[in-house]
C-alpha cells in the first residue's frame, strides 16, 4: 500500500460502497491508520492509497476514527478553514464547506453510526468523503484561485519516482 499523489487517475474514480466486513477490510484500515500517522495526515481516504472502497480514516487528536460508507446526511453554515491533503504534498488552500454536518457511516464492523460535528472534524470528515466521490479539494476553489496555483499542480503532477 502506498500513498497516490495528485494526476493519478485512482483519484477520480467514484468508490464502491462496502458490503463485506470482514478481516481484509480491517486490514485495510489498519495499513491505512499507519499511512496516515507516518505523513502526519489528519484523514485519509481509500482511494489515496488506491483502494476504490468507501471507507475513511480520520484523526485530528483524540482516538483515531474508521468509517465505512460515510455519508453527509445534512449540511449547514459556512465557513472557510485552511486544508492540505496528503495526496498533494505542501499544498494548503483556504476552502469554503459547511461548518456543521451530520452523518450516518458504519464502523469497520458494519454497525450503524450516526452523529453530528462541526469545527475541524466536520472539515476533515467533508474533504475525505469528497475523495470517495473522486471529488479533490482544488475543485473546491474557484477558478481564479486554481489559475493562481497552477505551477504549484504542474509541479505536483510530475512522475512519481518510486
Ligand atoms: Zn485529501
Amino acid at each position: 500500500m502506498e500513498l497516490i499523489l495528485y494526476q493519478n487517475k485512482i483519484l477520480r474514480e467514484k468508490c464502491g460502497e462496502i458490503k463485506e466486513f470482514d478481516r481484509d477490510l480491517e486490514n485495510t484500515a489498519s495499513e491505512m491508520l499507519g499511512i496516515m500517522y507516518k505523513n502526519n495526515g489528519v484523514g485519509l481516504s481509500a482511494p489515496q492509497v488506491g483502494i476504490g472502497k468507501r471507507l475513511i480514516a480520520v484523526n485530528i487528536g483524540q482516538a483515531p476514527v474508521v468509517l465505512a460508507n460515510p455519508k453527509v446526511m445534512e449540511k449547514s453554515g459556512k465557513e472557510i478553514m485552511e486544508e492540505g491533503c496528503l495526496s498533494f504534498p505542501g499544498l494548503f488552500l483556504k476552502i469554503e464547506r459547511p461548518g456543521r454536518i451530520k452523518v450516518k457511516a458504519q464502523s469497520i464492523k458494519g454497525e450503524s453510526i450516526e452523529f453530528e460535528t462541526k469545527g475541524l472534524l466536520a472539515r476533515v470528515l467533508q474533504h475525505e468523503i469528497d475523495h470517495l466521490d473522486g471529488i479533490l479539494f482544488i475543485d473546491r476553489i474557484g477558478f481564479f484561485k486554481r489559475w493562481k496555483i497552477r505551477k504549484k499542480l504542474k509541479e505536483l503532477a510530475k512522475p512519481q519516482k518510486t
